[in-house]
């Protein structure tokens, strides 16, 4: 089971890149509801998590509601592909090249 939590809770990338297309173009799945446990909204985007679990400091994109994107909570995400967009250092700046 995977557990993470939010590293920038509401932070909007929208007008630099789409991370819920990316989630969805990297692990070939479509982004349909949020990705934590018992959560069922539609109202997704893609959040930016780290494992709360693990000394792993990569960011990753999963899927989350407005209400998981905002909260500081470990988050359980079932099976949920952690997407990766690299650690904290690299993941800002070059994030929009990630993104074709
Ligand atoms: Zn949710």
């Amino acid at each position: 089971m995977n557990t993470v939590k939010n590293i920038v809770p509401a932070f909007n990338f929208q007008s630099r890149m789409n991370p819920l297309q990316y989630w969805s173009e990297q692990s070939n799945q479509p982004a349909v509801c949020c990705s934590v446990l018992f959560c069922y909204n539609h109202d997704i985007e893609g959040g930016l998590v780290q494992r709360s679990n693990s000394n792993d400091k990569q960011i990753y994109i999963v899927p989350l509601c407005s209400q998981h994107r905002q909260s500081y909570a470990c988050m359980e995400i079932g099976n949920t592909k952690l997407i990766s967009i690299g650690n904290i250092a690299e993941a800002f700046a070059p994030l929009a090249d990630k993104v074709k």
